[in-house]
């Protein structure tokens, strides 16, 4: 099956981008995930130390693995939820759970490709699994890592989701993401919380992204005044980087706000009861978080302590 083909599949399936990359060891990172591991600088997400081996060997995954298919789904809405008398939620989460949405259309791409070419081998990754998906998405061609440690387009920005196929079949190799952020420092500077002062590395522990998400963290005193109205996920680093200044809108129900989502204020939000909590947020990924610890970032936002 030729890969335009495959390219315009993923377009009318919903993706933004979709790129190839030869699989083959990411040996360059090496050093990078030997340090970061042995630091322990994956916090308490314990499961970044495991797979070792697979995620430097993709090839482990699948055998005889020959490619890597990227794709990106853009997320932003052409609406945002208003800004004004409100706590904020990160885009990603403003609709349904994007791991099932993308893991089945990505499986609709395999099952196009098997029209095709038959029968291979083939497993996708949505967050999932051992797959190094920031590196892979930037050898496939669809941006870089940027300062800010996030996948970024020239045209797209960042505001995406990344999902990959690793496949049996060959195709020929995109050219790599090449990196635009020159000297760009708007995202480490901007970061409230100081978790990017090592430009390209997070500092898990003080990202408010990973504080307000993880479930289990307590946010420390000090970075509770740094929440800026952040009860789940952040964001800003994405919001200052001049990438991100005209955002491609996407029309995908499933990842739109509902309404009653696009009416919530702070008053709203903060005599939110766990029945209202499950009714907005079924499907979401901010559902993960519960209700008992969600109002426990609201109230560290409003100065009550929580955290
Ligand atoms: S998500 Fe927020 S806290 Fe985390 S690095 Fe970006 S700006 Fe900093
Ligand atoms: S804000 Fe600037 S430095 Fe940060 S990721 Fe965007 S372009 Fe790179």
């Amino acid at each position: 099956m030729e890969k335009s083909a495959i390219i315009q599949k993923s377009l009318a399936l919903g993706f933004s981008q979709c790129g190839f990359a030869r699989c083959e060891p990411l040996e360059e990172l090496r050093p990078f995930y030997h340090d970061f591991v042995t630091g322990k600088r994956f916090a308490t997400l314990q499961y970044l130390e495991r797979y070792a081996a697979e995620r430097i060997h993709p090839e482990l995954l699948l055998p005889g693995a020959k490619t890597v298919i990227g794709v990106t789904m853009n997320y932003v809405p052409a609406n945002l939820i208003p800004g004004e008398d409100n706590f904020v939620i990160s885009r990603y989460a403003y609709g349904q759970d994007y791991h099932t949405i993308i893991r089945s259309r990505l499986e609709k791409l395999v099952e196009f490709m098997q029209g095709g070419s038959g029968e291979f081998g083939a497993r996708i990754f949505v967050d999932s699994g051992p797959m190094l998906e920031k590196a892979w998405a930037q050898r496939c061609g669809l941006g870089w890592q940027g300062k800010n440690t996030l996948v970024i387009h020239q045209q797209n920005g960042s505001f995406f989701f990344v999902g990959m196929i690793l496949t049996d079949l060959e195709f020929e190799p995109d050219p790599p993401g090449k990196d635009h952020c020159g000297d760009c420092e708007k995202c480490v500077k901007a970061c409230p919380a100081g978790a990017l002062e090592t430009p390209y590395q997070l500092n898990i522990p003080r990202c408010i992204s990973y504080l307000t998400i993880e479930k289990k963290i307590e946010i420390p005193d000090e970075l509770k005044e740094k929440l800026n109205d952040r009860i789940y996920g952040c964001d800003i680093c994405q919001e200052v980087c001049p990438y991100n200044r005209h955002p491609q809108p996407h029309d995908l129900q499933e990842f739109l706000p509902s309404a009653e989502l696009l009416k919530m204020r702070k008053a709203d939000w903060l005599s939110l009861t766990e029945a209202e909590f499950t009714r907005l947020f079924t499907g979401s990924p901010v559902a993960r978080v519960g209700y008992q610890r969600f109002m426990k970032n609201i109230n560290a936002c409003n100065g009550q302590g929580g955290g």
